[in-house]
């Protein structure tokens, strides 16, 4: 009998994706461009399952029921291009075709466009939640044609991580909205990652704590409302684990360059198109490129002196090192709350009909930024759907004005002592220039119609006015 899904792709992601349909009940087919690797998956991953491989692509089709489901799990970018055109002559009416990778919102968006001319339906689906994720349950952001989604929704509600209110995926949205939700997700998780990356060098190299000692921080960090999630507990395991040839600290061994593919720059690039602000988030960005200067800042470094380290309140580790805490929790808070923020205008200017509520819920299991707070922010959304800024939901801003303090006071110390952290000042910035009813872009207008006779308007009267300032 005939196959149930068909997998293009046997990446890390593609591997576990198609066992977990097959764990599923989805009987399977495989087809990689490289054919020996589908054998070594079928006599290793994939042996003793409902799987089999296909060596080219009328052998793959031919293999699957109708409508075909296919998912194709390969690099982003010109190999999506190819494989379409490869596969689209052997596709029939109501075939679907998915790509389940980081691909650039645009780019699905262009191929929506092409191939809805075509019989068959096209889906653009982030996927999150690496290669465990995707073996026992990701998150999932399709997008494309509500109709397209309906064909595939019984296999992806099986596949996917399953929460207490329901699996970890839903209909995006029309065109590349899929693509463009899971840009986003990135971007928040290159904040909080970096978020993360600051407390660490402060507690190393102002509190002077071990691996272990920073771990335990991060473990009662981990059982709170606020912090608990998958990247806090992954960050524990990072600081606790050794290197097995000497016994310390592991991460110290680490180059100190991040690498980067793509998603946290698309998320900027499109904050910026579209007047969003997301300054934590352009905050993390520019801390990988930073980090990627390694050679300019062994030069710098010795040139460039500033301050010595200064000790300063980082809190104690019983009372889970409180101000650091807080610097942490808005952080975080500022990044979810700029990706949604994002959203919000990328779906009015976009069309896309973006449900909120129901991309905080999909993102509470199985993906890279799922936590306890994804809860608070669905049910902010759930009770307020045109909420402007999550910052200013009552929860929110009762944690903003408690905490707010504490961030200023590690920003405050981090400065005296000449230690970087873009994302905990950035984030400072962010919610004091946002609390601040008066801006001082009042001068910025008043230089403006000086030097180019731009015009303001007035606070006290209705009107465009202009001034020969230089009479
Ligand atoms: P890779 O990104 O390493 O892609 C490997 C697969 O792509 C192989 O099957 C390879 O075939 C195939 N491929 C590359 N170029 C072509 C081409 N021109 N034509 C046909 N096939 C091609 O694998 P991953 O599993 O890491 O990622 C797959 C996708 O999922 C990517 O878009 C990635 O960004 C995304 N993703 C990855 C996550 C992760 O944690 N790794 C998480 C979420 C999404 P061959 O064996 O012949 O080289």
């Amino acid at each position: 009998s005939k196959a149930h899904f068909g997998l293009i792709g046997l990446g890390v992601m593609g591997e576990n994706l198609v066992l977990n349909a097959e764990r599923n009940g989805f009987s399977s087919v495989v087809y990689n461009r490289t054919y020996a690797k589908t054998e070594e998956f079928l006599k290793g991953l994939g042996s003793d399952k409902a799987i089999q491989g296909a060596k080219d692509l009328q052998d793959f089709v031919d293999k699957l029921e109708r409508p075909r489901r296919i998912l194709m799990m390969i690099k982003a970018g010109s190999a999506i291009d190819a494989v379409i055109e490869q596969i689209s002559p052997y596709l029939q009416e109501g075939d679907l075709l998915i790509d389940g990778g980081n691909s650039e919102f645009r780019d699905t968006e262009r191929r929506v466009a092409e191939l809805e001319s075509k019989s068959f339906g096209y889906i653009g689906m982030g996927v999150s939640g690496g290669a465990k994720g995707a073996l026992e349950g990701p998150s999932m952001m399709p997008g494309g044609t509500k109709t397209s989604y309906e064909a595939i929704e019984s296999l992806v509600c099986k596949m996917a991580a399953q929460v207490e209110d329901g699996p970890c995926v839903t209909y995006i949205g029309p065109g590349g909205s899929g693509h463009f939700v899971k840009t986003v997700h990135n971007g928040i998780e290159y904040g909080i990652e970096q978020i993360l990356a600051e407390a660490y060098d402060l507690m190393k190299r102002v509190g002077g704590m071990t691996g272990t000692q920073m771990a335990d921080v991060l473990a009662q960090w981990n059982a709170t409302e606020e912090l608990s999630s998958y990247l806090v507990e992954i960050t524990e395991v990072c600081l606790r684990t050794k290197d097995p040839d000497d016994g310390s600290d592991l991460v110290e061994k680490i180059m100190d360059q991040a690498g980067q593919k793509g998603t946290g720059l698309w998320t900027v690039v499109s904050a910026l198109e579209l007047g969003a602000s997301v300054p934590t988030i352009y905050a993390s960005l520019n801390g990988r490129v930073m980090s990627s200067m390694k050679p300019q800042r062994i030069t710098a470094e010795q040139i460039l002196h500033g301050s010595a380290i200064k000790p300063f309140d980082l809190g104690s580790s019983a009372d889970g090192m409180a101000p650091l805490m807080d610097a942490v929790v808005l952080s975080c808070m500022a990044s979810y709350a700029q990706g949604m923020e994002l959203l919000r205008i990328a779906s009015a200017e976009y069309n896309y009909n973006l449900h909120l509520p129901s991309i905080a819920q999909i993102w509470k299991g199985g993906c890279i930024i799922r936590s306890r707070l994804l809860k608070r922010i669905q049910d902010a959304f759930n009770a307020d759907p045109q909420l402007s800024n999550l910052l200013i939901d009552p929860w929110f801003a009762e944690q903003v004005n408690r905490r707010l303090p504490g961030l200023a006071k590690v920003v405050a110390g981090a400065a005296e002592a000449g230690i970087p952290v873009p994302c905990f000042s950035s984030t400072l910035d962010y919610i004091n220039s946002y609390r601040t009813a008066r801006l001082p872009q009042n001068l910025v207008q008043a230089m403006r119609d000086c030097f180019g006779s731009h015009t303001y308007q007035r606070v006290d009267k209705e009107g465009t006015f202009h001034t020969e300032w230089l009479d």
